[in-house]
């Protein structure tokens, strides 16, 4: 059995401010060292529960944030960016089961830690064939167009929530209640490593009734910056159709290119000052 698992930081346990998930700051030694122990029980959980192969992708900003010193000595890590598929590079065919770690909010959810879709910077909201969709529900269409289930996902309440709502019913750990975008009350470390050993177990014995996120016929996606500006940069993107002041459209039959175009135009959307 082959166990995908993405890990994002700012779901992560004890992380709640912007120093805490940034480069440059003095704490992102000591935070980077929190989201590789946390990818450590996923992994752990992961292989007590029959996986084989465990392939973890970094996620995060420059995805260059596991310590691959410290990280469960039976796991791969795809490190570093860019990469074709961003937060979902490695997925493919031949796994049985994705991972969500350190997972977040989409954009605009009130009181979500750190609440934002793929760049806080330039995105506003993010419709699939009119449905909102935040990274859990965008990365998910991934691992749909290779089969893949999603198995569970790991970050605050309110993503758990919404992940039920975007992907469907897969297994939740919640790891602290959301208070506002930076802050949140933190479970205990025994109270988070335990629901990693109970969900998971859990996930995995019910792969085969965990939701696999897979498109049929056309796919529309609907990208709403927050300028104006942005969207007139991201119609540099041939396919692009402009719908509003700030909204862009782009549809295909396949999901990867769907995907792809996303992050074109996320780009060219960002590159503005
Ligand atoms: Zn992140």
């Amino acid at each position: 059995m082959k166990i995908f698992i993405s890990v994002d930081m700012e779901g992560i346990w004890g992380l709640v401010s912007s120093s805490h998930v940034s480069h440059d700051s003095s704490e992102y030694n000591r935070t980077r060292r929190l989201m590789t122990q946390e990818a450590n029980w996923a992994i752990e959980e992961a292989f007590n529960n029959g996986a084989t192969e465990v392939v973890v992708n970094d996620s995060h900003s420059n995805m260059d944030n596991l310590l691959i010193e410290e990280l469960d000595p039976r796991a791969q890590l795809i490190s570093g960016g860019p990469k074709p598929l961003s937060m979902m590079e490695g997925i493919d065919d031949t796994f049985d089961g994705v991972i969500f770690v350190g997972y977040h909010t989409r954009a605009g959810t009130i009181n979500g830690v750190f609440n934002h879709t793929y760049s806080g910077k330039s995105i506003a909201n993010v419709t699939i064939n009119g449905k909102r969709m935040g990274e859990c529900g965008i990365n998910a269409g991934v691992a749909g167009y290779f089969g893949v289930p999603i198995l569970a996902i790991s970050g605050d309440d309110l993503l758990a929530a919404q992940a039920k709502e975007e992907i469907g019913d897969l297994e939740t750990i919640i790891v602290k209640k959301a208070i506002s975008r930076y802050s949140a009350h933190n479970f205990s470390k025994e109270t988070v490593r335990d629901l990693y050993r109970t969900r998971l177990a859990e996930a995995i014995r019910n792969r085969d009734k965990k939701p696999v996120l897979k498109y049929e016929g056309k796919i529309s996606m609907d990208i709403e910056f927050n300028r104006e500006v942005m969207a007139e940069c991201a119609m540099l993107l041939p396919e692009a159709v402009r719908i509003d002041e700030k909204t862009i459209r782009i549809e295909s039959e396949d999901y990867i290119k769907i995907f792809m175009m996303f992050r074109a135009a996320l780009n060219l959307g960002g590159s503005i000052s």
